[in-house]
């Protein structure tokens, strides 16, 4: 989608680095980190957000937290474990509406968030 950043760099046009990449999704890291890991498992569809997914998405997510957990291993997170986080709305935080996936760890996250 035409003016959307994350469109923009999961089609390789804003000189990103990636993780990870395949067919359906990128990883990258967050440009204003959280936690010590923090990544953005971004899906190459645009998507605006969590309240535009539909039934047949299914895959997709279940494909991203695929991903996310084989990040975790690649990060070195999966035993001290970790947060996989999708804010949807102003809100729930969200500034970029193209849905993605946080990633944060390696340290211990709060609970309630604030
Ligand atoms: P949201 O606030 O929508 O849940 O998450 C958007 C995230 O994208 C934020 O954590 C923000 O730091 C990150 N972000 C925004 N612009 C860029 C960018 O150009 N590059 C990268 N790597 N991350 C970005
Ligand atoms: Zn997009």
């Amino acid at each position: 989608m035409k003016d959307c950043l994350f469109c923009k760099i999961a089609a390789g046009e804003m000189d990103t680095d990636f993780v990870y990449e395949d067919e359906k999704v990128v990883v990258f890291e967050d440009i204003n980190p959280q936690a010590p890991v923090h990544l953005l498992i971004v899906p190459k569809r645009h998507i605006s957000d969590l309240n535009s997914l539909k039934p047949e998405d299914g895959d997709l997510i279940g494909h991203v937290y695929q991903i996310a957990k084989k990040m975790a291993a690649k990060f070195k997170i999966a035993e001290s474990g970790y947060r996989l986080v999708s804010n949807c709305g102003d809100n729930g935080g969200q500034t970029v509406y193209h849905i993605h996936f946080h990633l944060l760890g390696g340290r211990e996250l709060q609970w309630p968030p604030g």
